[in-house]
């Protein structure tokens, strides 16, 4: 899991160099993910589900051309077209978007109760400052798809540090100037088309602060559903969405925050539908729990936290339902990322907890933020709803 360092300035060229870097197992995951959206979704074939991927190319392009340009340049490297990159990079938004947004008529889905996937993540404020992490649950079969990746442009002072699938723009990660964003997937019933998520994400980590990375976020039209966890040290901000609404629904530096994949607002709560299979309740009540338990305060604590085996299979952390149904299209923890904001260090893993410890990354250009100052700690999970 060393991370792949990106340097091009020009993003075609970057998009390039990893398209051609890992054209196999792009093209590999593209077919894993197109076939999938056409079981998981509502569109009736293959063609559907890549007219449905083309239409979202040009809002990408009008919010975030650079981003835009990269996924350009990784369809061309990987030679696959913007459509299947798009599918790769959206799938879970994918899903939950409706035919009628693009014109085209709905099928039934051949297994929408299947679990979507998750992801657990946990913030909170210890004896090394903020620290911040998640596990990334999906469908098993993308496990070896699981990359680190640093876009540091020649030229300037950037750098993201990137988790990541090969072809995918960057799903959480750090910035920079100490902007931590992780994310939660979830579904929502008033999906359409949107920015591309990942390129969503990418955007916040190179905003200068918490705050900024914020107000692009709400600027950006989206897809679906996803809880984003936004920290620099110094703020903090838990953001829930649906296809076309934002709430803030966590806030505060010194506060333990923990989410899954399930609203916690009351009004998103109406525009989703949490699929029949998923862990999300049960993970989030382990993840209270151990948080009780164990009290955790520094970036180990919290990495053993995430790779809990604890509990029954249904609320373990790291998850293996594709074990519990025997269908690697079903949840499992395909990887995990935990980082320490005030020293600007990443540690990273692949898959379960038993197979892999992780790694530990240090960013190279970063903004530390300065301490919190003096206050109380908050030690307990400020889980709101
Ligand atoms: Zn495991």
């Amino acid at each position: 899991m060393q991370p792949v360092v990106f340097d091009q300035a020009d993003p075609t060229e970057r998009g390039r160099a990893h398209g051609e870097l890992w054209r196999e197992p792009i093209g590999a995951l593209a077919d894993i993910r197109l076939a999938l959206a056409v079981r998981r979704s509502r569109f009736g074939s293959t063609e559907h589900v890549q007219q449905a991927a083309g239409a979202h190319l040009p809002v990408l392009e009008r919010h975030l051309p650079g981003l835009h340009a990269e996924l350009l340049g990784i369809a061309e490297g990987a030679n696959m077209s913007p459509e299947d990159i798009v599918v790769l990079n959206h799938y879970t938004d994918l899903r939950d978007v409706p035919p009628s947004a693009v014109g085209l008529p709905s099928s039934e889905a051949e297994q929408a109760d299947a679990d979507p996937g998750g992801c657990t993540s946990i913030y909170f404020t210890g004896v090394e400052g903020p620290v911040l992490g998640q596990t990334w649950d999906m469908h098993a079969s993308a496990e070896p798809f699981v990359r680190m990746m640093s876009v540091a442009p020649k030229g300037t002072t950037q750098q993201s540090l990137c988790f990541t699938l090969t072809g995918c723009l960057g799903m959480a990660g750090l910035g920079q100037d100490a902007v931590a964003v992780t994310i939660n997937n979830l579904s929502s019933t008033d999906g359409g088309v949107g920015v591309v998520w990942p390129a969503v994400v990418r955007a916040m980590l190179d905003a200068p602060s918490a705050t900024d990375a914020r107000e692009r976020l709400y600027a950006l039209p989206l897809s679906s559903g996803h809880y984003y966890t936004i920290a620099d040290g110094r703020d903090f901000f838990g953001v829930e969405s649906s296809g076309q609404r934002k709430v803030l629904t966590q806030v505060g530096p010194r506060a333990a925050h923990l989410h899954t994949n399930h609203c916690f607002d009351p009004v998103l709560r109406q525009h989703e539908a949490v699929p029949r299979g998923s862990t999300s309740f049960a993970r989030l009540n382990m993840a209270t729990t151990l948080y009780a338990q164990h009290r955790p305060s520094t970036l180990d604590e919290l990495w053993t936290l995430l790779g809990s085996h604890e509990g029954a299979m249904q609320g373990q952390l790291c998850t293996h339902q594709d074990e519990v149904h025997g269908d690697d299209s079903f949840s499992r923890t395909c990887g995990r990322l935990a980082i320490r904001l005030r020293t600007g260090e990443v540690r990273a893993a692949r898959g379960c907890s038993k197979n892999d410890a992780g790694i530990d990354l240090k960013m190279g250009r970063y903004n530390a933020p300065p301490a919190l100052p003096p206050g109380k700690m908050s030690r307990f999970a400020t889980v709101k709803g």
